[in-house]
């Protein structure tokens, strides 16, 4: 069943519902002020018969008059003597020889009861008569119930109609209201089927209303989740596309350097560097690969122990130094003594990636130098160079895995950057709780500013990764 149909059924159901309990609280209510009023009556005709019996000394009863008003109000009357014997009855009596209420003459007490008699309803007032304790007769006073019973009749008939009325207006404004709500979330259902049938993920579903109800949200929601799958299917797309590229570069050198050896049928120790060369070029391009996928993937494996940055530092720069030989100057700034919480193998790679980026860059005779101190909490490692600086329009991708600044491209002599190298900085950095921040330095040149909580006391056994 359609959600409309639904929503219309439980409207019905719901006004039925209210309706019944409303309907029957006041038959009941009527029904009883009627027959109370009837009560009343029945009381009053008793009170102003009961002076006019007289009980002779042997308990024998005798009627003076009944009063005149009685007969022609409806109200029937007899008088019971002992032995169940007929004293007197009113002359409307239709049938005087039987009594109006058989069980009311035994009634010690008055009784109301309501009688069958000749085809209608009887409310009978039974009021015993005594004298001394001695019950000697009994005084039958009836009405007709055939008002109350027309009056709830009507009533009835009334709240039927009416509720049959309320319902089929519930039900049909239900379903209207409910398609006028319900609409946009067609427009929903169809916009998704067109963005299935198209695979088009740049389509958003349009929505007139106020973006604050309930569709307005789903929708909103719907298009923000849109833009997030459209977002993650370019990145996959460019992605695999780049790995693709990545992979092909080194690929096509070998087979062009094997093909060589082969039609030269020798080896030659150039084609044969060559081909080293490119297989540690496609052995690293899988280590980072492998270690990007674990990092987004959350499985990134991190140790947790104190690392003295300070001494991680002098080593990498002892290692660089070996890079940078003659070329560039690689000097330490200041140097503070600094101990963080992490995995020292990768702050190591941070280093690498970093000051390697830098004597990568920047060209001969250029200065690269390496500072570590400390602000707050927080330990501040930086890497100046005097290179070419990143143009402003690149700083905001450098950190995307494969992207390569324009002029790095054509620059780097030996091609051998794969654009990942900062990303990879990037999530070890972020997974010590730290940020990276890089900053043109004047008159040309870039500053990398790395930023990681100092180590306060112990360091816990695993930092998880994100
Ligand atoms: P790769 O160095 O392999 O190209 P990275 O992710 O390490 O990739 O760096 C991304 C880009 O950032 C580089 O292509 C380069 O354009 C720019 N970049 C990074 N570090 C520097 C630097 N010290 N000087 C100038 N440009 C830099």
């Amino acid at each position: 069943m359609s959600l409309r149909a639904r929503l219309a059924l439980l409207y019905t159901t719901i006004v039925g519902g209210i309706l019944l309990l409303f309907g029957t609280a006041v038959y009941v209510t009527v029904g009883v002020t009627l027959t109370n009023q009837v009560d009343n009556t029945l009381e009053f005709r008793a009170k102003a018969i009961i002076p006019n019996i007289v009980i002779g000394t042997g308990g024998q009863l005798r009627v003076q008059t009944l009063p005149a008003q009685d007969f022609t109000a409806g109200v029937y009357i007899q008088v019971w003597g002992k032995n169940n014997q007929l004293i007197d009855a009113s002359p409307n009596m239709p049938d005087s020889s039987r009594p109006m209420d058989t069980s009311g003459l035994e009634a010690t007490r008055p009784v109301f009861h309501d009688v069958p008699v000749s085809g209608t309803r009887l409310r009978v007032l039974s009021v015993p008569l005594a004298v001394s304790n001695r019950i000697v007769g009994v005084l039958q006073v009836g009405a007709s119930l055939s008002v109350v019973e027309t009056t709830q009749m009507v009533l009835l008939r009334v709240l039927l109609v009416g509720a049959i009325i309320s319902m089929v207006t519930a039900g049909l404004g239900g379903w209207i209201s409910t398609q006028h709500a319900l609409s946009p979330l067609e427009a929903v259902t169809q916009t998704a089927l067109q963005i299935t049938r198209a695979d088009d993920l740049s389509r958003r579903i349009p929505y007139q209303g106020p973006p604050e109800d309930e569709v307005g949200q789903l929708i909103n929601a719907f298009n923000q989740t849109l833009g997030r799958l459209e977002n993650l299917f370019n990145t996959q797309r460019r992605f695999l596309a780049d790995v693709g590229h990545e992979l092909r570069t080194p690929l096509t050198v070998i087979k062009g350097n094997i093909d060589l050896m082969r039609r030269m049928q020798q080896t030659d120790d150039e084609s044969m560097d060559s081909i080293v060369s490119e297989v540690d070029r496609l052995t690293r391009l899988v280590g980072d690969l492998l270690l990007l996928a674990q990092a987004e993937s959350g499985k990134l494996p991190m140790a947790n122990q104190t690392v003295e940055l300070d001494t991680v530092l002098l080593d990498v720069m002892h290692q660089m130094r070996v890079l940078a030989r003659d070329r560039l100057q690689l000097k330490l700034g200041e140097i503070d003594q600094v101990l963080v919480c992490g995995d020292q193998d990768r702050l190591k790679q941070v280093l690498v990636n970093l000051i390697g980026n830098s004597i990568k860059y920047t060209p001969p005779g250029g200065e690269i130098i390496v500072g570590l101190g400390k602000s707050g909490t927080r330990a501040r490692l930086t890497i100046s160079d005097n290179g070419p600086g990143i143009p402003p329009e690149d700083i905001p991708h450098i950190f995307e895995r494969f992207y390569r600044g324009e002029k790095s491209r054509t620059r780097s002599k030996d091609g051998k950057g794969f654009g990942l190298g900062l990303s990879i900085a990037y999530w070890i950095v972020r997974n010590h709780e730290g940020t990276i921040e890089v900053s043109q330095r004047q008159p040309h040149g870039t500053t990398f500013a790395v930023w990681l909580p100092l180590a306060q006391g112990e360091c816990k056994e695993e930092i998880g990764a994100t």
